[in-house]
């Protein structure tokens, strides 16, 4: 119901500038695309400037509007180039998608203190910067969404996976924190875990044999009984950035077909 003094029930985004990272590849792809599909201008910022490029053009092919936009999000400089950039072309960006990441196995007694240093950084640290650097303009506009993709890995823990688990967990403190502090500006913050979904991260996992078995083999482990696809991340994380989604913040909107509950 949408009557008068009513939640607004409007999901079109028409008139908002969104920043995706990691936006050239899987889940974060998706997400660009379901994005921009639903009226936002749309950074695709990726380390990968190609894949970027191709994402923005496909977008734009689909008569959407996107930008390519190379940055890694470890690069605090990097950063900030790219978010004026997108304030310059498309606008000032009031979305935050933070989906770039860097997955790690391995036994924790050989963690080395790069690797550990280097998934931190990409997955926790690269969160952290591209907050910061944007921000700025969801406080200026008075309002604001953020959308952390963090892993369904941090909700149960994950054996061999302690420096991914560990940055996956930060990522969920982090969220929860700035809800709280950003909440009264207009701003909501929120995380998805994913849980096995198909993408060339997934597809990489398969292949150096560390899923147990082909990836359609978790189909029947999976209570759905399918395997997650990108665009069931995109289609949460388009619900979020919402206005309709505006009482929703602080919270872990876990989509996994029920691996996790
Ligand atoms: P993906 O296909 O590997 O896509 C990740 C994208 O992020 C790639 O384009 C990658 O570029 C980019 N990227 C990596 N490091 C970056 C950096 N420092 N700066 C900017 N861009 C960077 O992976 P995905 O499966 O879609 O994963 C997306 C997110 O979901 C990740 O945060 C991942 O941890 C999370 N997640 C995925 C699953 C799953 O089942 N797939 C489950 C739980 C969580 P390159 O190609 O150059 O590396």
């Amino acid at each position: 119901m949408s009557g008068v003094g009513g939640p607004a029930t409007s999901r079109d985004l028409h008139g908002k500038v969104a920043v995706v990272t990691g936006g050239g590849s899987g889940i974060g792809l998706a997400i660009s695309e379901r994005l921009a599909a639903d009226g936002a201008a749309v950074a695709v910022v990726d380390r990968n400037a190609a894949s970027a490029d191709e994402a923005a053009a496909k977008i734009d092919a689909d008569g959407g509007t996107a930008i390519g936009v190379e940055a890694d999000v470890t690069d605090r400089t990097a950063v900030e180039a790219a978010v004026a950039q997108v304030a310059q072309s498309l606008g000032a960006p009031t979305i935050l998608v933070n989906n770039a990441g860097l997955e790690q196995f391995g036994p924790f007694l050989k963690i080395d203190l790069d690797t550990w240093q280097r998934v931190i950084g990409v997955n926790l640290t690269g969160a952290f910067h591209c907050c910061q650097v944007v921000l700025p303009h969801m406080l200026q506009a008075g309002w604001g969404r953020i959308v952390n993709i963090s892993s369904s890995s941090a909700q149960g823990g994950q054996p061999y996976m302690a420096a991914y688990v560990s940055s996956k967990a930060g990522v969920i403190g982090l969220t929860k924190s700035l809800a709280l502090e950003f909440g009264p500006k207009g701003i909501t913050v929120n995380t998805i875990p994913p849980g096995f979904i198909d993408t060339p991260m997934l597809r990489a996992s398969e292949a150096k044999g560390r899923l147990g078995g082909p990836v359609e083999e978790h189909e029947g482990r999976t209570p759905v009984r399918r395997i997650g696809r990108p665009e069931d991340i995109a289609a949460a994380t388009a619900f979020l950035v919402t206005e309709e989604a505006s009482y929703i913040t602080g919270q872990v909107i876990g989509v996994n077909g029920g691996r996790n509950t």
